[in-house]
This record gives structure tokens, sequence and C-alpha cells, in this order.
């Protein structure tokens, strides 16, 4: 089993737990253990923030943007080179289909490590001259320095875009880091550690820490005084513990967090366009996408119609290529809580809403039917909270008034995206709904350089381009008087 073990990556070794603790990692396909992961906790953690450290007044704090940045394209190189280990551990640990592996989730986070080495060589910084009385003036120019350490902590659901989302900015700045990947998902950020020992990036620049949240590696991160600065992907309650956190210290916090996203769909669409965008928006990933969408509101002239089409997208669904399990079988229960609980709440089941008969190994998945629900009011728990599924509920509109007042009436505000051919209405859309993204007849479609995160609690700060430096770096001041 020992071979087995996920081991944590501190100072370029790969190191057990110094107490020998460790956790079970089931593939969510079939059920079976596929390994045991070291739980880190304060000792680990300490270790891996103390090489974090020193490695910033190592090689790495000396080099050169240039260096470092052409060190950054070496990573994303290497994870290409190998494409398919990096495919087959996440396809391990979260048992999604191999072609949303090979085309979206392993591409992207090799293409986030370029795409930070360019911000980071080609945003400038201000400078403004001032008058003096003297005459002479004075010339104020900012510079940019890393933060330190940085603590990335993050979810399972696209494990390598999303640590390396993170991790990319954090080290094209000039930071080191230390991840704590979900207990869910140990194999990339594992994975990550032996490319980064190929291409020759210092020890103690990438550093990771199994384990899990509460009373263990997770939290004994947020706790640790030489953790600079924060950035997590994930729930929001989590979040909410993670701000109190790192409110001893006063260290800065970039969240991620969770959504209810509506989906927006006028008469006037492209309706099979419209179709096949909120069927992946709902059932991608099995619905296990924080900016999908389990809210859908339908011009009420195409309600019957687009609820019969997409019901039908639902049922052409294949669990085991289409349609991946969900993570776990414990979330399998929560979602399949909502699945009771719509029922309950009045919802008409229109499909799916139970577990799926599987034969040989899958029937032990945790595998759940795509679900779709109509006839629900929208103060109900099933259209308030997020239930992370392949499941949405249809609600009929008439009027934008209307649509708009249902679609920000929620505590979150990540995404939307909206189907219309009407340019002035979806612009007038774009702007009154509340969210950090709109989609306009598209989804998960997205400029790497462009803002991203969620308004109200769907998290605290942007980041992509330039607005990731924002987080992963000083902005100093320089005063010269002239
Ligand atoms: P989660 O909050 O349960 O866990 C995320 C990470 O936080 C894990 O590594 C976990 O071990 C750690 N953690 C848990 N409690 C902690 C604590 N007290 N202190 C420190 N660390 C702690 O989230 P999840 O179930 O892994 O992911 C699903 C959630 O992530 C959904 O809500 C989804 O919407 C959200 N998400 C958001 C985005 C976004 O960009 N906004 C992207 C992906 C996922």
């Amino acid at each position: 089993m020992a071979s087995n073990l996920f081991k944590h990556f501190i100072n370029g070794q790969f190191v057990a737990s110094a107490d020998g603790r460790d956790f079970e990692k089931r593939r969510p396909t079939d059920n079976a253990v596929i390994g045991r992961v070291a739980e880190g906790r304060a000792p680990e953690i300490d270790a891996a923030v103390t090489a974090a450290k020193a490695a910033m007044k190592g090689p790495w704090g000396s080099m050169t943007t240039e260096a470092r940045t052409a060190l950054l394209y070496k990573v994303a190189d290497e994870i290409t080179r190998r494409f398919e280990d990096f495919v087959e551990a996440e396809m391990a640990d979260t048992g999604q289909p191999r072609s949303v592996m090979e085309h979206a989730f392993i591409p992207r986070g090799a293409a986030n490590f370029k795409i930070f080495a360019d911000v980071v060589k080609n945003v400038p910084t201000e400078a403004f001259q001032m008058a003096t009385p003297d005459g002479a003036g004075a010339l104020n120019y900012a510079i940019r320095k890393p933060k330190g350490v940085i603590g990335v902590i993050c979810p399972w659901n696209a494990p390598l875009l999303l640590m390396t989302w993170k991790v990319a900015p954090a080290l094209a700045c000039g930071n080191t880091v230390v991840v704590k990947p979900s207990e869910e998902s140990p194999g990339t950020a594992t994975l990550l550690g032996e490319v980064m020992n190929a291409v020759g990036v210092p020890p103690g620049v990438y550093n990771v820490v199994h384990g899990l949240g509460p009373d263990s590696a997770g939290e004994a991160l947020t706790r640790h005084k030489d953790v600079a600065a924060i950035t997590f992907t994930g729930e929001t309650r989590t979040g909410a513990a993670i701000m109190k956190a790192a409110a001893d210290g006063i260290r800065d916090v970039s969240f991620e967090l969770g959504g209810k996203n509506a989906g927006i769909v006028f008469a006037d669409c492209d309706f099979d366009a419209a179709i096949e965008g909120i069927s992946r928006s709902a059932f991608l990933n099995c619905g296990q996408v924080c900016l999908g969408t389990e809210r859908v509101y339908v011009q009420r002239p195409i309600f019957e119609k687009f609820v019969a089409a997409l019901k039908a997208k639902a049922e052409a669904m294949t669990p085991g290529t289409s349609l991946g399990p969900l993570i776990s079988q414990e979330h399998r229960s929560k979602v399949l809580g909502y699945y009771k609980l719509a029922a309950e709440e009045g919802a008409t089941v229109v499909t799916g809403g139970g577990v799926p008969t599987l034969e040989g190994d899958l029937a032990n998945g945790a595998w759940v039917q795509p679900t779709i629900w109509t006839g629900l009011p929208e103060n109900a728990r099933v259209m308030r909270e997020e239930i992370f599924g392949p499941c949405c509920h249809i609600t009929p509109f008439d009027t934008e008034d209307e649509v708009v007042a249902w679609a920000n009436d929620t505590d979150y505000g990540l995404s939307t995206t909206i189907w219309t051919t009407n340019l002035s209405c979806a612009h007038r859309m774009a702007a009154a709904i509340e969210v950090g993204i709109t989609w306009i007849n598209s989804w998960f479609l997205r400029d790497l350089r462009t803002p991203f995160g969620g308004s109200k609690q769907s998290g605290i700060g942007r980041e992509g381009g330039v607005h990731s430096l924002e987080f992963y770096t000083e902005l100093r001041n320089v005063c010269v008087k002239l």
C-alpha cells in the first residue's frame, strides 16, 4: 500500500507525515480504494512554510523576471509532455470522462503557466510627475514586489486547472506557495511536484501538503503566521472560516466561492444553441462546476419546447462516457438529499431524480441521474442552495424585469448565461444581473486575461490577467524628489 501513498512535496522532496497518519482515496467510478493520502497537520505545514520562506531568500528570490518566466514556460511544456500522466491522475481522482480532461482541464492547467508568465512580463506600472514648491518637481513610480509565502487551498472539481490558476500567477510574480489540495483529489498536485523538480524550479518554491480542512492541514495553513496571503476556491462557508483565520495577522484573502447561477433563455434565441449551452452548463463535470446553471429561466412562448428538448438531452447522456460520477459517496448523499427535497417541496420531476442502474463495478460508483425539475417557487430551498450536481430547475418567465428580479434574488453572484439574438436585450441583461461573469450566447468560454471572480457571497477579489497581479504582488510607490 505504501507505493500507493500520495506524499507531501516539501522543499523538493516527497515525504510522508511525521506521525505516519494517512487516509484512503477512493475512485468515484467504482468506489475502489486507489491509494492512501498522507495527512499533514501543523508540523508538515510548518516544514512547508519554512521551506517556502527560505526559498524566497535563495536563488528564486534573486532570479530575474525573464529567468523566472522562462522556467514557468518549461513547467507548462513538461505538463504537456506528461499529458497522459496528468489525464490518468485526474480521471482516477474525479472519475470524469477522458474527453473533459483532454480538451479542457489538463490543457488549461498547462496554459495557466504560460499566460501568467506573459502577463508578468508585459504589464507596466504607473508613474506620475508632480510639481513641488521649489519648482524642481518629483517623480513617483510604482514597483511590484512578491508578497512572500502564499497559501493556496483548492477544491476537487477541476483540481489541476483551479490549482494552477493560483499557483501560476503566484510564482510568476515571484512568490513561493504551499498548496493544500482537496482531500478528494491528491493526484495532479503531487505530479506537479515531479514537474517542478524535472525543470529545475528551486526546492521550496512549490510545496504541497495533503490533508483535510478543519483541525488538519487546511486550517494549519490558514493559521500559520508566515503565510502572507491566502487564496482559496471552495464553498462559501469554508471561505468564512478561512477569513476568520486570516484576520489574525491581517492577511489578505482572494476567494472564489459557491454559486447558484441563473441561465436565461429568451424566445428569440437560437434554440439549438441554447439547448446545447444550457445542457453543458447544467450537466458538464456531472454538474460539479461552480459556474454551472442550476436555475434556468425560459421565456414562456418556448418553455414547453425547451423543457422537452433539455429532457431529451439529459436522457441521452450515458454514464461512463458523456457523464461522469459525482466525486464521492458523501457528495452523492448530499445531492440525493436535494433530489428528495425537491420532490418534498412539490417539484415536478421532468427526468431523473435518482440513481442509474449500472452493471459490474460501476454499480458501486457515485453515479446519479441528470435531473430536471419544474414547478418550484422561488423560495424553495432547491432554488436557493447550491446543490453541485447534474440538475436544474426550469421556470417560465414573461418579462425582462421579472427575470432580472428572480435571477438577482440570491445570496450568490458568480455567473449567468443569457441566450438571445436581441443585442440590446443582451447588453441590458449583462448590466442588470449581479454577477462577476456574464456569458451571452455562450458558457465557460473565457480569455484568461479577463477578470474572474464572484459578487456577493460568491467571492472576494478578482483573479485573471493583470487582476491576479493585484493580489499576488505588493504595489509600492517610490517618490523621488528631483
Ligand atoms: P470545500 O470548501 O469543502 O473545500 C475546499 C478546500 O478547503 C479543500 O481543500 C478543503 O480541505 C479545505 N478546507 C475545508 N475546511 C477548511 C478550513 N476550515 N480551513 C482551511 N481549509 C479548509 O469545497 P469543495 O467541496 O472542495 O468544492 C466545491 C465548492 O467549491 C463549491 O461550493 C463550488 O461552487 C466551489 N467552487 C468555486 C469556484 C469559483 O471559481 N468560484 C470554482 C470551483 C469550485
